[in-house]
């Protein structure tokens, strides 16, 4: 089900739990600001997730409510992840899906990596 952008931060998410170790995910980097784990459903050969540590629910919340050290923190991790990956000479996709008509699943935020072929057109009709 996607959820408004807007309302209290669910602590019971499902990132919000990855973040506790309280689920398994498949961690591929981590520091201070961020966590990125690969996506359940991958819908591309590499589909990582980015994570502030932070409880922020979309980039609506985190703009408004992160603090810069949050935020340059969290930009950097995503660069970071997409290095890390072996992603910048072929390319790849950043993604942030915010609210409903974004179809946001999770109400954490989440920045979505694709890479590993070409990914096409950026919306499908
Ligand atoms: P959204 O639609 O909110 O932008 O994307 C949520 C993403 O989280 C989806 O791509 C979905 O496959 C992924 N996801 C949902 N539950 C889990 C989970 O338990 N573990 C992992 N690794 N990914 C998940």
């Amino acid at each position: 089900m996607p959820v408004a952008a807007l309302g209290d931060y669910d602590q019971g998410n499902i990132f919000a739990r990855i973040l506790r170790g309280e689920i398994p995910s498949q961690r591929v980097y981590e520091d201070d600001h961020a966590i990125a784990f690969h996506d359940i459903n991958p819908q591309a050969p590499l589909h990582v997730l980015v994570i502030p540590r932070g409880p922020y629910r979309s980039w609506a919340d985190f703009s408004a409510n992160g603090s810069d050290a949050e935020i340059a923190g969290f930009v950097r991790a995503v660069g970071a992840v997409a290095r890390q990956l072996g992603l910048e000479e072929p390319g790849y996709r950043l993604l942030a899906n915010a609210g409903l008509d974004a179809h946001q699943e999770v109400p954490h935020l989440h920045v979505h990596v694709f890479g590993g072929r070409p990914l096409g057109p950026m919306l499908t009709r």
